[in-house]
């Protein structure tokens, strides 16, 4: 059956689209996000996949429009870093993302979109502008997975002050077709104006395309490591619906595991846990209306900082009034995150990063509250040599060494700075692929 897709804010008998016309167009027309339709049921055999490429190969021709032959070579250079499944004592395992080139789980997405578009791009004998907003780690992704493809290029606007030392490091080394941006605003500045590019007609004829969580050719990786991790739980435990754990900030990632439940995974409950940007959380209890977004608030998990999180859309499509029933909210502040990665440090000798902290603190609220003792995977989505300060305050030691991040010191960089203003945007826009092309 042949998938296709569909905007979150069309009617339901509106005609889809396929998945390169989703994959190059990022947001829809009338403003949505693209989902697919149908979710078809996992294929037989899906759980004694022996690899990640395997399973993403078996589970993603239908909705891509594929062959399997073809996509397999793609989905291997894409998906060619393991993704450990770490036990912590209580019957808490620990899915780490973070073994990619920038060692944020977003190399998963981001990897196997980036080759989707190159091959697009060549497909359509055109080429591609890819614009990005990036909260911290989305940004050195998507650069990093897009860098030198044929017929590509790649702008990215992060928020100064924002991301860490880092993290910045890693978002202005100088690669071949990309050029970084330092907006002088909030991440939400910054997902604003990646906004109102697409729709400015000054801009039509670059061939914008969106990186972001919002583009269905990162979301639908993201349901891979779900189906990939519960397998593997199960083979090992014969445990049949954990309770999925995932730091949440723009709901991307949790997205992505919602998809693999509607397939078919067994999940007993997902806990979406946050930092102070709380929105989510608030809505789960009832104490927020939808949509009733707030402000950005920088903490120490700061890929999380969002105030208005795009994919609470395709969460509300996909799940509706449902949506409290499969997910519990959770919102975890700055000291209780550095509580968390001490105590993780010192009781179960593993360090997370501030990211993953919030969700093993998020994991053992979930369960005092709830007394669900069902086993747990939770999403390791950063390495924690990327926040030395933190792991310095929570713990008093420097970070683990890291010889791909300690390389980045001496990279050449490359960024300009970028006023928060749709006309300061346009124009650095045409002046870059003026000069590319
Ligand atoms: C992006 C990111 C998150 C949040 O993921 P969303 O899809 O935005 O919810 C969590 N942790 C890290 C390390 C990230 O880079």
């Amino acid at each position: 059956m042949a998938v296709s897709y569909h905007s979150t804010r069309a009617s339901g008998e509106a005609a889809g689209v396929d998945f390169e016309t989703a994959l190059m167009r990022g947001l829809a027309p009338d403003g949505g996000l693209y989902l697919p339709r149908p979710v078809l049921p996992l294929p037989a055999g899906w759980q004694a996949s022996r690899s990640l490429p395997d399973l993403a190969t078996l589970v993603l021709p239908p909705y891509l429009g594929v062959e399997r032959e073809a996509l397999e070579p793609l989905l291997q250079a894409a998906l060619d870093f393991p993704l450990p499944l770490v036990p912590l004592a209580r019957d808490r395992h620990v899915l780490e993302l973070f073994h990619g080139p920038t060692m944020a789980f977003k190399d998963v997405g981001a990897r196997t979109m980036a080759r989707l578009t190159a091959a697009a791009a060549a497909h359509r004998g055109r080429s591609v502008t890819v614009l990005v907003a990036t909260s911290g780690d989305t940004g050195s992704a998507v650069a990093d997975a897009f860098k030198g493809l044929a017929r590509v290029r790649v702008a990215l606007l992060y928020p100064e002050d924002m991301v860490s030392e880092m993290q910045e490091r890693q978002l202005v080394a100088a690669r071949p077709g990309v050029q970084a941006f330092r907006v002088r605003g909030t991440f939400d500045d910054c997902q604003r104006l990646v906004k109102g590019a697409f729709s400015d007609p000054a801009l039509a004829q670059l061939g914008l395309s969106s990186a972001n969580s919002i583009n269905i050719g990162r979301l639908l990786p993201q349901a891979l490591y779900y189906l990939w991790g519960v397998a593997r739980l199960g083979r090992s435990t014969g445990a049949p619906a954990p309770v999925v754990t995932v730091p949440s900030g723009n709901l991307g990632n949790l997205t992505g595991g919602v998809l693999a439940e509607k397939m078919g995974m067994p999940v007993g409950r997902f806990v979406a846990a946050h930092n102070v940007n709380d929105f989510f959380p608030e809505f789960l209890e009832g104490r927020a209306e939808a949509y009733a977004f707030r402000p950005t608030r920088a903490t120490l998990s700061n890929a999380m900082d969002v105030g208005a999180p795009s994919n609470f859309e395709r969460l509300l499509a996909l799940l509706g009034d449902a949506l409290p029933e499969r997910v519990w909210g959770v919102s975890v502040d700055d000291d209780a995150t550095l509580g968390r990665m001490r105590t993780s440090a010192r009781d179960d000798g593993y360090l997370p990063c501030p990211h993953t902290a919030v969700a093993l603190e998020g994991l053992e609220r979930y369960r005092a509250v709830s007394g669900d003792t069902r086993p747990a995977i939770v999403l390791a989505t950063a390495h924690p040599a990327k926040f030395p300060d933190a792991v310095r305050r929570a713990t008093g030691e420097p970070a683990p060494r890291s010889p791909q991040l300690e390389g980045l010191v001496d990279r050449q960089r490359n960024v300009l700075p970028l006023d928060a203003e749709p006309a300061a945007l346009r124009a650095a826009l045409l002046d870059f692929t003026a000069a590319a092309s």
